[in-house]
C-alpha cells in the first residue's frame, strides 16, 4: 500500500514530523502517543500504510503485535506497570482517528488512572445467540 500525504503516521515514518521513537525495524514503529493517556502509552504501526486492523495482511498483524508484546512486557517490568491493555481501534465508529494501522499499548497502574474502558452488558433477552452463533461461524469457514 503506498504512502498516503494526507496521513500524520505515515509523515512520522517519513520523519517529516517528529516522534518519540522507542523501536524501529524493516516493518513496524514505535513512539510515544502524543496524548500519553498513562505515562508510557506508545503506538505500534506498520510502516506501510493499510487503513486499519482489519484491512492489513496478516504477516503484518503479527509484526507488530509481536513488538507491542515486548513493549508491553518492559511496561511491566521496567516502567513499574501493573497492566497493559492492548487496543486498535478499526473505523471511526470504534474511535478510530488516524486511519493507519496501529495498535495502541497502554500500561495501566491502577484503577484510578486516565484510561477508562466500559463493557457494559446489553440486554441481551433479543438477541437470539444460537442463531447469531451459526450466522458467524458460517462466514469464517
Ligand atoms: P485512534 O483514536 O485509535 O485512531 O488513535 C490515534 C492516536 O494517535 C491518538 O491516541 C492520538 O493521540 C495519537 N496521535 C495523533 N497524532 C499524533 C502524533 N503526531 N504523534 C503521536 N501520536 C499521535
Ligand atoms: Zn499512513
Amino acid at each position: 500500500m503506498e504512502k498516503d500525504k494526507n496521513c500524520v503516521f505515515c509523515k512520522i515514518i517519513d520523519g517529516e514530523i517528529p516522534a518519540y521513537k522507542i523501536f524501529e525495524d524493516e516493518n513496524v514503529l514505535a513512539f510515544l502517543d502524543i496524548s500519553q493517556v498513562t505515562k508510557g502509552h506508545t503506538l505500534v504501526v506498520s510502516k506501510k500504510h493499510y487503513d486499519n486492523f482489519l484491512s492489513t495482511p496478516k504477516e503484518i498483524v503479527h509484526k507488530v503485535m509481536d513488538v507491542a508484546q515486548r513493549i508491553g512486557q518492559v511496561q511491566v517490568e521496567f516502567l513499574g506497570a501493573k497492566g497493559v491493555n492492548i487496543l486498535t481501534n478499526c473505523y471511526p465508529a470504534a474511535g478510530q482517528t488516524v486511519m493507519h494501522f496501529h495498535v495502541h499499548v497502554i500500561p495501566r497502574y491502577d484503577q484510578n488512572d486516565n484510561f477508562i474502558l466500559e463493557m457494559k452488558t446489553k440486554d441481551d433477552s433479543k438477541l437470539n445467540l444460537p442463531v447469531l452463533a451459526k450466522q458467524i461461524k458460517k462466514e469464517l469457514k
